[in-house]
């Protein structure tokens, strides 16, 4: 292979999502669990009667729909396929050319791999021990090769949130010529009000990114469609580097239908809060140290015995997903599905693995 390619993908790891069987109960991928919204297959199934014909290639009527929602200009939205496509298009517009993305880690385990792929340089800073972001040290990160900071707010695999005083400081303190882009993909899950909302408190900031998924609370996840929120100019850069009609068609159809379904979207995201207590509490009496999660996911920070939990629960019917000697992320599921993972794992007193 050597010489055919760009050598510096030699190091970057790949990003598998492995497919998951179909008896299983699937805990693994940070999915809701209850289908698509109302509205949605209908939608779909409308707009494939002109999959003949090219999108909308500026998805005007979804942007718009989008600037309405989170009452913002039209001009300062981007859609995208997914918003792993539009980190990578961000990294593509501030930080190619070999440009140093700062991102916290452990974190969305892609950011590597899209950095990579945007042509900019990952520079990984390590979360505190209590699984926040370490945002002293990647201030301390910044520096005049830097193109892009990449906050994780909540985190994923852990959940954890940036607390209000935290990011306010943090933005304050980078240099205003940096773009800080916060990847909210789980911001709707976020159920405590002193948490920040970083698109309504820091969405005047010239420098200030906010990216958000609809595969998540929004339950699009297999269509792909994301977009972020940026001062206009940004947006413009941006809007040149993404591949031509990537929302496409059927993207652009059910997103418009989601944002119609949005209180039965909050209804859902309620239930999974519900839950998402529930389970801290009972994985609490089996696991030390879960941190709080404000996302629709735990992490279990189980260390060495990661891969030895992961393996015990598919071997009873749950797919979770494990990361090699730090711990293990379960998505919350239905209470079914829930309850499956903790029949999986055995009653409190025993020692998982
Ligand atoms: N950001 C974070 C933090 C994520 O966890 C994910 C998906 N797991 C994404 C971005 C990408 O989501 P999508 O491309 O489906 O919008």
């Amino acid at each position: 292979m050597t010489g055919l390619t760009r050598a510096d993908l030699d190091a970057v790891p790949s990003y598998i999502v492995h497919r998951i069987p179909e008896r299983h109960v699937n805990l693994s991928t940070n999915e809701v669990p209850f289908g698509p919204l109302p509205g949605v297959p209908e939608a779909v199934a409308d707009a494939t009667a002109r999959v003949h014909r090219y999108p909308d290639m500026a998805a005007t009527e979804l942007r718009d729909a989008l600037a309405a929602r989170y009452r913002v200009a039209p001009e300062r939205v981007v859609t995208g396929a997914g918003s792993a496509a539009l980190i990578e298009h961000l990294v593509r517009a501030t930080a190619a050319g070999g440009g140093e993305v700062v991102h916290a880690w452990r974190s969305f385990e892609a950011y590597p791999v899209l950095i990579a792929a945007g042509g900019g340089r990952s520079v990984p800073v390590p979360c505190l021990p209590d699984h926040r972001h370490d945002l002293d040290a990647m201030l301390a990160a910044v520096t005049p090769a830097t193109g892009l900071v990449l906050l994780c707010h909540p985190n994923n695999p852990t959940g954890v949130a940036i607390s209000r005083p935290e990011l306010a400081a943090f933005l304050d303190a980078v240099p205003p010529h940096i773009v800080v882009a916060v990847d909210e993909a789980y911001r709707e899950f976020v159920t405590d009000p002193r948490l920040p909302d970083t698109l309504a408190e820091h969405g005047h900031r010239r420098n200030v990114v906010v990216l958000r998924t609809l595969s998540k609370a929004w339950g699009l996840a297999g269509i792909r469609l994301g977009f972020l929120v940026a001062d206009a100019q940004v947006a413009a850069a941006v809007r040149k580097v993404v591949t031509p009609f990537s929302t496409n068609a059927l993207a652009q159809a059910a997103g418009l239908a989601a944002l119609r379904a949005e209180p039965e979207m909050r209804r859902r995201v309620r239930v999974l809060a519900a839950e998402r207590d529930r389970l801290t509490d009972a994985l609490s009496a089996r696991v030390d140290g879960i941190p709080r999660s404000h996302a629709n996911c735990l992490w279990l920070p189980v260390g060495e015995r990661a891969l030895v939990l992961a393996r015990r629960c598919a071997e009873r019917g749950v797919t979770v997903r494990p990361f090699a000697g730090e711990g293990v992320r379960v998505t919350i599921g239905t209470r079914e599905a829930n309850d499956a993972l903790l029949d999986a794992l055995g009653p409190a007193s025993a020692e998982p693995g």
